[in-house]
């Protein structure tokens, strides 16, 4: 009898050791889900704040002068669509959770899209982004979709890097793949980091000591996005310091 007792203490043991890694992960999931509703809050906060204030400062007529003026709307205009990103990112990531993302493929240039986003982005006026594409470079994928890789990617680079910097954005193509390439004069992102930051709720510990707020969602959007084109993404250091993440997905065979 001994050895089946022994078996049987040692299977209790491996279920209840099981049992609290479940119940472990479960309390860590928990506190990642709580601490992102705060962010998010956090980060709806500060650009409503924004345009309420410019808003304000226009309807009394409180400026100067005409450029006071644009500026404000400008302003005005940067921080709305700045809200309306938060928003997609936000649905993009539930419906993800959920297993509901639905994408509409149909074959379009990825060079013409990139330039489109990058045209429809407002970086801050000391950020400089150039874009260097290629003619056509066909695939076939969902454009809003790929719209949001590419503002995400954008997003990132504008907020983590220096405020004043050039992004670069490109887009090329070898025989079989198209690649999309955004890099920033930023800080970098360390070796052991580079797989983590894809994991959604996921910071690196540096954002809270610098004070740069997010919500954690943005790459992993990006990367529950491009995979699912069956493309990959990855984090590589630029020589001249900075970040440089590039997407890569299969062109196109539709003539
Ligand atoms: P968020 O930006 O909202 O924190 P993301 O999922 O977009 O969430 O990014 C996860 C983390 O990856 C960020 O918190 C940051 O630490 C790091 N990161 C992302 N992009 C860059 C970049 N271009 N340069 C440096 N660090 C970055």
């Amino acid at each position: 009898r001994l050895p089946t007792i022994g078996v049987l203490l040692l299977l209790t043991i491996g279920l209840i050791g099981f049992a609290m890694t479940l119940v472990r992960r479960e309390a860590a999931f928990a506190s990642a889900r709580a601490d992102f509703i705060a962010r998010v809050s956090h980060e709806l906060r500060t650009p409503l704040a924004q345009i309420r204030l410019f808003a304000e400062t226009l309807r009394h007529k409180r400026f100067s002068a005409d450029a006071d003026q644009q500026r404000s709307l400008e302003i005005i205009d940067r921080e709305a669509r700045r809200l309306s990103h938060l928003v997609d990112n936000i649905l993009e990531f539930s419906k993800s959770e959920r297993g509901r993302v639905d994408l509409h493929a149909v074959t379009l240039d990825l060079a013409a899209l990139t330039e489109d986003a990058v045209a429809s982005y407002a970086p801050p006026p000391s950020v400089n982004i150039e874009a260097l594409t290629e003619a056509t470079v066909p695939v076939d994928a969902d454009p809003d979709a790929l719209r949001q890789v590419v503002l995400n990617l954008l997003d990132n680079a504008v907020k983590y890097g220096p405020q004043q910097q050039t992004v670069r954005v490109s887009v090329d193509r070898n025989e079989h793949k198209a690649r999309l390439s955004v890099e920033d004069e930023g800080p970098g992102i360390p070796a052991h980091e580079r797989d983590r930051i894809f994991v959604p709720y996921y910071r690196m510990r540096r954002e809270e000591n610098e004070n740069t707020t997010g919500t954690g969602i943005g790459l992993a959007v990006v990367k529950e996005l491009v995979n699912r084109h069956n493309g990959v993404v990855s984090v590589e250091p630029r020589d001249s310091g900075g970040t440089r993440f590039v997407v890569e997905m299969p062109l196109s065979d539709t003539p």
